[in-house]
This record gives C-alpha cells, structure tokens and sequence, in this order.
C-alpha cells in the first residue's frame, strides 16, 4: 500500500454486508484491488479512485470472531484499530435486525473519536426498511446513509459523500519521490569525505551544493537513478582536514545533529579497525532515533580477501554492533570506487523499507498464527490477550497492539513479534517501534 492515501476503514459486527460493501465499493469504482500477501481470504483493500481522489479501503472485518463474550471485545479492537488507522470510518449497520447491543457496544468509541464517522444503514433493498429509520437517528452519529449490496444502491452517493469529506494528501508524494535525506557518520578517519567526494565523481547529476540549517552545514544534493538524494551537514568532509582532530565527543555530537536532520544514516566503519565506543553510541542513537541505516564498511580495498572472509566480518558486526542486526552492510571502497553508488542504491530500498504501510488484514493474519504458535505468558497471573494489530505510523513503522493486560508483553515476546514482523514482511534497515493500548 502507498503511504500518504487516506484509508477508509470499514467496520461492523457481522453479517451487516461489511465484504459486501467492500465489494460494491471496489467494483463500482474500478478500483484495484489487492490481495494481501499471506491471507488466505482475498479483497482485503482496494486503491479506490473517485472524482480525482484517491483513498485506500479496508475492510477489517473477517477477524477470527469468537462466539459469546469474546465478540464485543473484538469488535471494540476492531474500532480501536479503526479508529488509530484511518481518515474516515464507514460504520455498517443492518436495517433488517435494527440495533443489536453488539453495535452499540462501538457507538460510544465512535462518537467520542474526532474522525468523520459515516453510518451506512445497509440492506435497505427496498423504501419500506427507510420508514423504520428513527432508531439509526437515536444513534447520535451523523445522518445515515442508505445502502443495499444486493441492488448495488446507493453506493456511488457513498463515495461522493467519502471524497467530499476526507482530508485533503499530499498528492505530490505520489508523483515524485520525496528526497531522501542521507547522514554519513562515522568516527574520524573512515573516509567519510572519500566516499562523499568518490560519489560525487561518479554522478554527473548534481544538483546544487548548498547551506544547510546551521551556519556550517552544507548540504549536497546528489541526484541517482532518478532519485533525489540530499547528503546532509557535509561541513567539514571535502575539505577532510579540518575535522581530523575532532574531540571524540565532538564526533559523536556531530554525528547526532546531522542524523536528526535525515531519513537514513549511513554509518561508516573502518575495515582496518574494529568497532569502537564511538561506533556503538552512534549505532544506539540511530535507533533511538527512529532512523532507518545502511552499514558502509569502508577501505576494503585494503583487506586481503579469501573465501572466509567476508562471513568472518558479517559476524564480528553482528558481536560488536548487535542491535544493528537488521540492517544490510556495504564493503566499499572509497578510494577504488568499489561499490560506492551501491551505498545510495541500499539507502533508497532501506528508504522504501521505511516508508511502508502493511495492511492491517495481513498484520492480524500474523498475529493470530504467531498467538497461536506461541501465546504471551502469563506474568504474575495475568496473560496478556494481544486482539488487533494495526500499522499506524512509517518512518519508521510503528505498531499499535489492542488487547488486555497488554502493558505485561515482556521483553522477549516483543522481540518475538518484532522478529516475525520483519520476517514476514521485511522492513530491511528501518527499526520497528510497538505500542500497546488496553482495550
Ligand atoms: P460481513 O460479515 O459484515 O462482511 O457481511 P457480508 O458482506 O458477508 O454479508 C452478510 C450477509 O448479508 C450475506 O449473506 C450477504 O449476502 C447479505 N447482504 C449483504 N448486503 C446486503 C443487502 O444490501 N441486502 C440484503 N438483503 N442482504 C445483504
Ligand atoms: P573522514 O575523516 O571520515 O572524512 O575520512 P577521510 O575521507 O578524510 O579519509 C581518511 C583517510 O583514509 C584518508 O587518508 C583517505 O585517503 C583514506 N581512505 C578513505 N577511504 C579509503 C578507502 O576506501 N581505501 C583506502 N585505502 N583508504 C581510504
């Protein structure tokens, strides 16, 4: 899915016409839709587009529903969820059956949220179920809106309604992509200034050089396969002098004020050297930074390679910098020129990695194996019920779990969900953030 779409999401207790809905929704609108990766039930969102706006919908429905008690606890999740993710929720109510407690166990979330929430009455196949309407009313939500999935009614005025009210996007995230912006940090002497200037000879493509925000900062904007990149606070680094001598205090500040100001840190090591303190201070602001990285391991030219070589290194970093695991590594050299645009074309899949949006049927297909395969234990009596899982951040992707007791989730089981999270859908170089909600 595109980040920067609004998402619509659908919700409802079941068997209101939710997929019903979703399918109506798709097939008038020629949307596109998508399979999601790893369900097994197809058409879980669709691309819509409709009177030149473009939205995603969701139907959250076809959650593993179960009977008795458990049913408002999920649908609540559901809304939650909902409510965390979209611009907009189309609530669905059956105008056969009228108000079922189920649905106003969601009413009062609704209400309370400052989202628009539309009310879709549906299966008003004909006008005698519209005279019945008082109680949707008596709901307190916006008017109702008709619809029936059978005769495929009312459903273009549904969209219309939908396009008028979402928020207006940033369109032009679609068209171009934004600039990447790039930190290269490392200590003194990796050859941050050789790579900066190497890649500057190998694309002819520049853009401009130019003052960054602070009074010293220089910006360069390198453009490459297409893609503008925007290498930032290189004061200092092409005339490579001047920072020599830097205090190690002064690298690692360095190194924090240009990381802030960037989507993606390249942190460079010396392969002649081994990791330092300085490398893991950098390594760990990085990550509390919410940055997604590339690793550059520089002056492999100088490194007398055999077929154990390379394996030997990949473990001493993964001993030394172990919380940078799930980040891809770039043996370069700056002085030969070996592999040095491969760092920029790393940065943009790390880049891409960062700005994705699962989502959230394929996020709670996950969750539902990883529970069953191995649920929360309990912690000091309680065990943690982890109900929904919805996306609702990138850069860097961000996580919001619904459940109870879920303030319990230790420790290890996050770096299990964490762990299968990247395993299923990659997210190669960015770090993954998880919050937790009681519901
Ligand atoms: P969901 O569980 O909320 O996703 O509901 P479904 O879309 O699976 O629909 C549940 C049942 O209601 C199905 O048998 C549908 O055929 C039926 N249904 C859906 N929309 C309408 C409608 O507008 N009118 C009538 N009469 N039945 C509908
Ligand atoms: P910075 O302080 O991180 O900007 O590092 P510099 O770019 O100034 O490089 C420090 C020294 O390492 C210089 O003498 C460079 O010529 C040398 N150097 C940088 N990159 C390489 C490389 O890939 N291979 C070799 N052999 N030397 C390098």
């Amino acid at each position: 899915m595109e980040t920067g779409r609004p998402i619509v999401a659908i919700v409802g207790r079941p068997n209101v016409g939710k997929s019903s809905l979703f399918n109506r929704i798709a097939g008038n609108s020629h949307a596109v839709v998508h399979d999601t990766p790893g369900v097994t039930r197809d058409r879980n969102y669709a691309d819509v587009e409709w009177e030149d706006r473009s939205f995603t919908i969701v139907d959250t429905g076809g959650l593993d529903i179960d009977p008795g008690d458990q049913l408002i606890d999920n649908v609540q999740s559901q809304v939650n969820a909902a409510l965390a993710e979209a611009s907009l929720v189309l609530f669905v109510v059956d105008a056969r059956t009228g108000i079922m407690p189920h649905d106003m166990a969601v009413v009062d979330k609704l209400r309370a949220s400052d989202k628009p929430i539309f009310l879709v009455v549906n299966k008003v196949d004909n006008d005698r179920f519209r005279n019945e309407a008082a109680e949707f009313y008596a709901l307190g939500l916006a008017e109702p809106l008709w619809t029936s999935c059978v005769q495929n009614d009312g459903i273009r005025e549904l969209l219309d309604r939908v396009v008028e009210t979402l928020p207006e996007t940033d369109e032009t995230a679609h068209d171009a992509p934004a600039t990447v912006k790039i930190a290269i940090v490392g200590r003194p002497n990796v050859g941050k200034s050789s790579l900066i200037n190497s890649l500057l000879g190998e694309e002819r493509l520049i853009v401009d050089e130019r003052p960054g925000t602070t009074r010293d900062a220089v910006n360069i904007r390198i453009v490459h396969d297409n893609i503008p990149f925007e290498v930032v606070d290189t004061a200092g680094m092409r005339r490579k002098s001047a920072i020599n001598d830097e205090l190690e205090s002064a690298t690692v500040q360095r190194a924090i004020h240009s990381i802030r100001q960037s989507d993606i840190a390249v942190l460079v090591l010396d392969a002649t050297q081994d990791v330092a303190q300085q490398d893991k201070a950098i390594a760990h602001f990085i990550q509390r930074q919410g940055k997604a990285s590339v690793l550059v391991i520089n002056k492999w030219d100088l490194i007398d390679k055999d077929n154990t070589t390379h394996p030997t290194f990949m473990h001493a970093i993964d001993a030394q910098l172990p919380q940078l695991g799930y980040v891809p590594r770039v043996f370069a050299s700056a002085l030969s020129g070996q592999r040095v645009t491969q760092i920029l074309t790393t940065a943009l899949e790390v880049y891409r990695e960062y700005c994705t949006h699962i989502p959230t049927p394929a996020l709670n297909e996950l969750l539902t194996e990883l529970r069953n395969a191995h649920p929360p234990p309990r912690v000091k009596s309680a065990r943690p019920a982890l109900k929904y899982i919805t996306q609702v951040e990138t850069k860097p992707p961000t996580f919001l779990i619904f459940g109870r007791n879920v303030h319990r989730v230790q420790q290890p089981y996050e770096s299990y969900l964490v762990n299968s999270i990247r395993k299923e859908f990659g997210f190669h170089g960015t770090p993954i953030r998880i919050f937790y909600r009681r519901s």
